[in-house]
């Protein structure tokens, strides 16, 4: 439509909203573009150029073009209407997008982080992330990396969203989803419960959340160093915080709000009949090992582990000695027996492990010198508490923390979990259970 044509219509329009009653009042306002000379509805630099030229008396401007033209709105069409014009411009221009948008090619999802002139494109499936310089130039982005270039036609919908159609005739809407920039090497993966009883379980850049009470959502979520947002349904439902890593199963966001979230890496895994949980092999009340589980002895790592320490021990005085080892199924079996028959069943269950639920039928744990309340507060129960996480051990059934672990106080029972993990938990200050977020509990 040539501008004539254009203007005939508008004139039209204008005319025909004359006629109608104050009812239709929001006709007017959409119609004209401040400062979209050329009528193209898009305020640009082309129409810069139309306005230069008509203040150097080059052109002249129809009725349409001179409503479009007063963008100062005193009334004149003038020179001061150029710069009001131009930042019009730079404010459009200030539209290349910043933060992060979520494009959408055909239920495809990637992630445009916009830098000021630079963007990251994650693919959350693979994880991989591909830097290009961009360029808004007028109404193409313009998206470079070394010497290759492919370009986009850009149409806002609003503030908050917008489409690319690219070369190659594809369409890609973007939806804006936060101002922090993704890190692909950020990703969380897995199952996540969190200290308000939440789970969350991430699958690159989106996930489910199930609620306390049972209650599904699902949410897109970017990562971006101590930055975190969770993104639940539209984007004013969002949720940031910031991350803080406790360790490497670990972390705490501290919401917008100020209240704190301790996220718990939970991976439980069960093979051949053999509980893991993050990897960590799990003989407590909630989880047991199958009747032929028999390592035959304590595994080789654990076994050195406590030659070092008895060695050092010894240097600093203090003589240890494993007094009891791996015991088999039937072993245990045979001791809690004895125990019920003894105690009863309820004295039985706070000291001894029902067949099945014993660390020592793991080959990781071990009785030290005695194993008996007497052996607590002795010098060797000190040391051993003080030093045993150096060599990669942990008391598994610290004081105070019976109804957790589900046992009594034991300073002589330590359980191998390699020197890194140990530090860990120890530096956590909790028990293996708090540390897992698992309970440990006999059904019946
Ligand atoms: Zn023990």
């Amino acid at each position: 439509m040539t501008d004539i044509k254009k203007a005939a219509v508008f004139v039209a329009v204008l005319s025909s909203i004359a006629a109608f009653p104050a009812a239709y009042p929001a006709f007017a306002a959409p119609v004209m573009l401040k400062g979209d000379l050329n009528r193209d509805d898009i305020v640009s630099v082309s129409d810069v150029v139309v306005f230069r030229n008509f203040l150097l008396g080059r052109y002249g401007l129809n009725e349409t073009q001179t409503i479009a033209a007063d963008v100062n709105g005193d009334g004149n069409v003038d020179s001061a209407d150029l710069p009001a014009l131009q930042d019009i411009i730079l404010r459009s221009r200030d539209k290349l997008p910043i933060g992060t948008w979520i494009g959408d090619c055909g239920g495809a999802k990637r992630y445009f982080s916009f830098d000021s002139g630079t963007v990251s494109i994650v693919d959350p499936n693979s994880g991989s992330s591909q830097f290009f310089t961009v360029e808004d130039v007028g109404d193409l982005m313009v998206f470079r990396v070394g010497r290759a270039e492919m370009s986009a036609f850009v149409t806002w919908d609003s503030e908050l969203s917008f489409i690319l159609k690219w070369e190659n005739g594809s369409t890609e809407t973007f939806r804006y989803f936060c101002d922090s920039k993704i890190e692909a090497t950020e990703f969380l993966t897995g199952r996540w419960v969190t200290s308000q009883g939440r789970t969350f379980e991430i699958n690159g850049l989106s996930g489910k959340l199930t609620g306390k009470n049972g209650d599904v959502s699902r949410f897109e979520y970017a990562p971006d160093g101590e930055n975190i947002t969770f993104r639940f349904g539209g984007t004013e439902n969002s949720t940031a915080g910031k991350k803080t890593v406790n360790d490497s199963m670990h972390f705490t966001v501290t919401w917008s709000d100020g209240t704190a979230e301790r996220f718990t890496r939970q991976e439980i895994e069960v093979r051949g009949g053999i509980t893991y949980v993050n990897g960590i092999l799990i003989a407590n009340k909630t989880y047991s090992l199958p009747a032929d589980y028999a390592p035959g002895g304590i595994l080789p790592e654990a076994q050195a582990a406590f030659n070092e320490m008895q060695a050092d021990a010894k240097k600093a005085g203090y003589s240890l000695s494993i007094v009891s080892g791996f015991r088999s199924y039937s072993y245990q079996n045979q001791l809690y027996t004895n125990y019920v028959a003894r105690d009863g069943k309820a004295a039985a269950d706070t000291y001894s492990a029902r067949a099945g639920h014993s660390e020592h039928q793991t080959g990781l744990a071990m009785d030290i010198n005695y194993a008996g309340t007497w052996f607590n507060n002795t010098p060797e129960a000190k040391w051993i508490a003080e030093n045993c996480v150096r060599y990669g051990f942990i008391i598994r059934y610290p004081l105070g923390k019976e109804d957790i672990t589900g046992y009594q106080y034991e300073s002589w029972h330590v359980r191998y979990l390699g020197k890194e993990l140990a530090k860990e938990v120890a530096d956590s200050g909790l028990t293996l259970e708090e540390f897992l977020c698992i309970d440990s509990r006999y059904k019946s």
